[in-house]
């Protein structure tokens, strides 16, 4: 693997580069020259679908700045991966590559760029484009990552012991639906299922009625692994392309009849959402941190998932950030800020999270899907969803205006937002991820 690590910095973090790309140098903005994520678009005058990169209020089209020759240097291997409909081929490059790509857009858009005449074609504005999904997802595996999450959670069916012991030695995890990922944007019908009704012992095949959400980040994975070949923690890094927001919709009546003894199923299966742009783990090397320290009862974890260089820079540094908008709300040009939860919370790392998947021998394939689990933080106030945040709808949440939810009602959106800051450095964010509630009438 490549000398750089995944926290190097180069002159693609130089907090003083200014793009030529004006909206891109707003303080506000998500998409600053120091980010640039992929992304796949197609607009309404060229239906085909390519590749993008964000910067700014703008997309970069990558197939028509290729058409036009001018990011030099790089080789043919690379400009075909750039030529695709999907970040699959994308995906699936060296981190060296991805650096080289990195560097070549970075200097093609920055401030007093020779190429800014023949690249200011190749702009779409972003109100004008539709995103889709960014790769073609073979995998997806959803995590349960957060301790927080995992004790407010565990504690409200086993009060005197909400975590069990696997919890501090393995990140718990369960192979979910890639056919029902969908982008951002897509509505959520309501799903129906097997539900329990108060009192009674036997369900009935009915719409949901604990109708949430689960705030998390989505993980890509990068290049793969052979079948029998595990990926070390050391090597971990190297194999992680980027990410995105994820919410993992859920059904919770459903959950809570199906889930035993083989864990979620079709409480989950109806959809996930995820967030069009894909940040690269190199715009995200500024924002690493040390992980989670485990308290001094909880046991160590197991040896292959442990390393100093892990331990030390293998958290991220996000803040996430899970709105609602009702329709009543809607009306009023309102929305209203449910939790504010980080990501350096989350007690495994993503580098934990490949290698334990991996460590039987599992393969990986370029553009798996990884979900953080849940990202609920420290506070009360910083929970991922509503089973948490309204204890089961035994504390409704209070809207402005005198609304009260516990679980989603039809019309209800949700809105999930992600950045991250550090001094020093100019800050980067991940767009949204949205859907709204639809009804599912029979
Ligand atoms: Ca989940």
């Amino acid at each position: 693997m490549g000398a750089a690590t995944f926290t190097s910095l180069d002159e693609t973090h130089d907090p003083a580069i200014k793009s030529w790309v004006n909206s891109a140098n707003s303080s506000e903005s998500d998409f600053p020259i120091q980010n640039l994520p992929f992304g796949i678009f197609n607009t309404a005058l060229d239906v085909r679908k390519r590749i993008g990169v964000a910067i700014g209020t703008e997309i970069l089209d990558l197939n028509a700045a290729i058409a036009r020759g001018p990011l030099p240097g790089l080789p043919e291997s690379v400009i075909c991966a750039c030529r695709q409909d999907a970040l699959n081929d994308l995906m699936a490059l060296s981190k060296d590559q991805i650096k080289e790509i990195r560097i070549a857009l970075s200097r093609a858009l920055r401030l007093g760029s020779s190429q800014e005449k023949n690249l200011a074609a190749c702009l779409v504005p972003q109100r004008d484009a539709v995103m889709h999904m960014p790769a073609r997802i073979g995998n997806y595996t959803d995590f349960f990552t957060s301790i927080h999450h995992a004790r407010n959670t565990g504690k409200m069916v086993r009060p005197a012991n909400p975590l069990f012991p696997n919890f501090h030695t393995l990140p718990v995890a369960y192979h979910g639906r890639a056919s029902s990922i969908r982008v951002s944007g897509t509505p959520c019908s309501r799903p129906r299922g097997q539900v329990l009704n108060n009192g009674s012992e036997i369900p009935v095949y009915a719409p949901t009625e604990k109708l949430d959400f689960e705030l998390e980040l989505g993980i890509f994975v990068g290049q793969g692994n052979t079948l029998g070949k595990p990926i070390s923690i050391e090597d971990a890094e190297q194999h992680i392309f980027g990410v995105c927001l994820l919410n993992d919709w859920s059904a919770r009546d459903v959950q809570r009849w199906e889930a035993q003894p083989l864990g979620p199923f079709l409480a989950k299966s109806f959809l996930t959402s995820i967030s069009p742009w894909v940040i690269t783990m190199e715009a995200l090397a500024p924002f690493r941190c040390a992980a989670v320290q485990r308290d001094g009862e909880a046991p160590p974890p197991v040896s292959n998932l442990v390393s100093r260089r892990n331990q030390e820079m293998g958290g991220i540094d996000i803040s996430l950030e899970a709105i609602l908008r009702t329709d009543s709300m809607r009306s009023k040009a309102r929305e209203h800020t449910i939790s504010r939860p980080a990501y350096k919370h989350q007690y495994w790392t993503v580098a934990q999270m490949i290698t334990h998947h991996t460590e039987n021998g599992c393969s990986l394939l370029p553009a798996d899907l990884l979900g953080s689990g849940t990202v609920s933080g420290p506070s009360d106030k910083d929970l991922g969803c509503l089973l948490e945040l309204t204890a089961d709808n035994k504390e409704p949440l209070q809207l402005p205006d005198g609304e009260t939810r516990g679980y989603l009602e039809d019309g209800d959106e949700i809105v999930l937002r992600g950045r991250c800051h550090r001094d020093g450095y100019t800050g980067i964010g991940f767009g949204e991820c949205t859907g709204r509630i639809v009804s599912n009438q029979p």
